[in-house]
């Protein structure tokens, strides 16, 4: 169990968030036939798995910021859709807000606020537009509060998931007003936004990595 994001967390993290990738791609991927071009699933699991590999070149002592930048960065080498360059980014905003060997909740929470606000400049996406903010946002409250009123990462880190995941099924009966999915106006509703199901799928592996 971990108290702190330190270098190995972060590791966990990814390597968590890859294997969910792996397990789940089929499933990402439906849900982008669905209101999309039918490729989240398979763009984010080349992009986590050339993450994973290039984390191998990473120097013994990298801090957990520079573990995260490497992943955004490779995110957005290796992926061509909307969500390589908006994970990348998210990635690369955590990882430079996190230069200290290790970050406490309150630390990580801002981080994250980072990432999000990354993700928002470049995508100009807010909560109710149908994407990975409708469940990044919450996930990162979540953090917010959870700090605020004293919680370990442990209760956090599961609380995040638990927001990120019911902000992903809210995304259901709404109209999508950005990414490819809002070309199809009215007919986007009753489908599930696949960003914001493979954020939830994120938020999850940070909880899974917490506690192994
Ligand atoms: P593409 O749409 O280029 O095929 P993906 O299928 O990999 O890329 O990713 C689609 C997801 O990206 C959407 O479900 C949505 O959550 C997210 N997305 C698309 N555009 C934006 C945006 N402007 N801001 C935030 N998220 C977005
Ligand atoms: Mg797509």
């Amino acid at each position: 169990m971990r108290y702190d994001l330190d270098r190995e967390l972060a590791l966990g993290w990814l390597r968590a968030a890859a294997a969910a990738v792996e397990r789940r791609h089929e499933e990402l991927t439906a849900l982008d036939a669905a209101i999309g071009d039918g490729d989240h699933g398979s763009n984010l699991r080349r992009g986590f798995a050339a993450v994973i590999a290039a984390l191998d070149a990473l120097p013994a002592d990298a801090s957990p910021g520079t573990v995260l930048s490497k992943a955004g960065s490779t995110l957005i080498s290796k992926v061509g859709g909307a969500s390589g360059p908006l994970y990348g980014s998210a990635l690369r905003g955590v990882g430079a807000a996190l230069p200290a060997p290790s970050a406490d909740l309150t630390e990580l929470a801002q981080a994250l606020r980072a990432g999000l606000g990354a993700v928002q400049k470049l995508g100009g996406a807010v909560v109710g537009d149908k994407t990975m903010v409708d469940a990044f946002e919450p996930a990162v409250a979540a953090l917010e509060r959870a700090a605020f009123d004293g919680f370990t990462l442990r209760e956090a880190s599961a609380l995040a998931a638990e927001a990120a995941e019911a902000g992903a099924r809210a995304t259901i009966p709404l109209q999508a007003r950005k990414g490819r999915a809002s070309y199809l106006g009215p007919r986007s509703i009753g489908h599930q936004d696949p960003g914001a199901t493979s954020t939830a799928l994120l938020f999850r592996a940070l909880a899974d990595a917490v506690v192994s």
